[in-house]
């Protein structure tokens, strides 16, 4: 039957080419990045070797035009690769999720022709990005932001700091929000592209986290760091619109994380189950078991159709903000469901480190907290609902 408006096709179903997009990258993800999960997480990093396998895949452009050297593909695609890949590791997850979703998708709606000539080929190619709007005062309340852009000579002076920063121990690129104007409140607000080494910008203390620990999260430093008006992305005073709109995107791909590691916790789960014995026979063989994975199977599919709908609204450009919204805020509360039954399971061999559940349980906590946290998400369906 023909897909189309009238004979709308199941959201689960791929297109021959998104499953076999997906299909790769769960390949890659098996065998290159599983060998060394315990490795990047004790260690806190992932390797640069290992990122220049992900640029070689294609997974670092994925929406980048084929013109700009990267694959042309959708959103939906992106979607599919941060699912497949946090299944197996949501800090390589979250890493081309932020490259993607948001500083790559953010270069395309917002950048000038000069713009997208200088970063998408290069983003595509072999550098990592990273997006800077949050600080140590302003977190959901983000437009109360207080890094400040001071007209200079051929552009803006930049001064402040930034708190929280994925990807900024990779990065070459940064797309930072600061306020041209404090009195103008949420107006002031810009964005600038920034790279790594641009005098008075320095990385300043790598945070120690509970989760998505091989994933780097920074302090930015600015002190007088110079960005050229060239190097704006949208409008001066409108770097808000950018803030929101992107992030509106980008919460997609956490969902995706999110149901890429839930799915993760659940085939370790079902697999265990199935093996390990007490009272005789195989734990999957007790229908309590039973019950409780079929519960979290369902939890998982719920979340996926909620994500999935989110992305393919968007590519199909309906609005799509209620839907972006619900489907982070469900699918980061079955991933931390599903992480802490999967631990449950394991018994004790789940709390100790030797075996991937442990992990996947502390990853999943952060789904609740970035790009949004669940109240903030709250927030959105609640104006929606309700008219506000
Ligand atoms: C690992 C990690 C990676 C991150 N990566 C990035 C990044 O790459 N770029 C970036 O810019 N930021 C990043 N962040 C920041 C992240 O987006 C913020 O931490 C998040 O938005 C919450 O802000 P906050 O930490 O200041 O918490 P707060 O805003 O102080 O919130 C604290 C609590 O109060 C609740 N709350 C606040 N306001 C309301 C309200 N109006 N109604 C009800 N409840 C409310 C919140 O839901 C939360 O539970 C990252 C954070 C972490 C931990």
């Amino acid at each position: 039957m023909d897909q189309g408006p009238e004979n709308p096709a199941p959201l689960t179903r791929l297109t021959p080419d998104e499953a076999l997009f997906r299909d790769s990258v769960a390949q890659f993800a098996r065998q290159e990045i599983r060998p060394v999960v315990r490795e990047m997480d004790d260690q806190g990093r992932i390797p640069r070797t290992l990122i220049d396998r992900f640029f070689d895949l294609g997974i670092m452009g994925i929406q980048v035009p084929e013109g700009h050297g990267g694959a042309g593909a959708s959103f939906f695609h992106a979607v599919l690769a941060v699912e497949a890949l946090s299944a197996v590791d949501p800090s390589v997850g979250v890493l081309v999720d932020v490259q993607n979703t948001l500083v790559i998708n953010a270069l395309m709606r917002w950048g000038s022709d000069g713009v997208q000539q200088r970063y998408l080929p290069k983003l595509a190619a072999n550098s990592v990005g990273a997006y800077a709007l949050s600080e140590a005062g302003s977190g959901s309340d983000a437009f109360a932001l207080t890094c400040r852009a001071v007209e200079a000579a051929d552009g803006f002076s930049l001064s402040g700091r930034k708190l929280w920063i994925t990807n900024a121990n990779e990065a070459d690129v940064f797309i930072v929000f600061a306020t041209v104007n404090p009195d103008a409140g949420y107006k002031g607000i810009t964005a600038f592209l920034v790279e790594r080494d641009a005098p008075g910008f320095a990385i300043g203390k790598k945070e120690d986290k509970l989760g998505i620990r091989a994933s780097s999260t920074c302090e930015l430093l600015f002190d007088g760091c110079l960005v050229g008006r060239d190097r704006i992305l949208g409008e001066v005073g409108r770097g808000y619109k950018v803030a929101i709109e992107t992030l509106n995107e980008g919460r997609i791909g956490i969902g995706a994380q999110m149901i890429g590691l839930a799915q993760g916790a659940l085939d370790h789960a079902i697999a265990y189950t199935k093996e390990r014995k007490q009272f005789g026979k195989a734990i999957a063989d007790f229908q309590g078991v039973q019950f409780q994975l079929a519960r979290a199977a369902t939890e998982l599919q719920a979340a996926r159709l909620l994500v999935y709908n989110a992305a393919r609204l968007r590519d199909s450009g309906e609005p799509f903000v209620t839907a972006a919204a619900m489907c982070k805020l469900f699918a980061a509360d079955a991933a931390e469901h599903i992480t802490s039954l999967a631990v449950q399971l394991f018994g004790g061999y789940g709390y100790v480190k030797d075996y991937p559940v442990e992990k996947l349980y502390r990853d999943a906590k952060i789904g609740q907290i970035y790009e949004g946290t669940s109240n903030l998400q709250l927030q959105t369906i609640a104006k929606q609902i309700l008219g506000l």
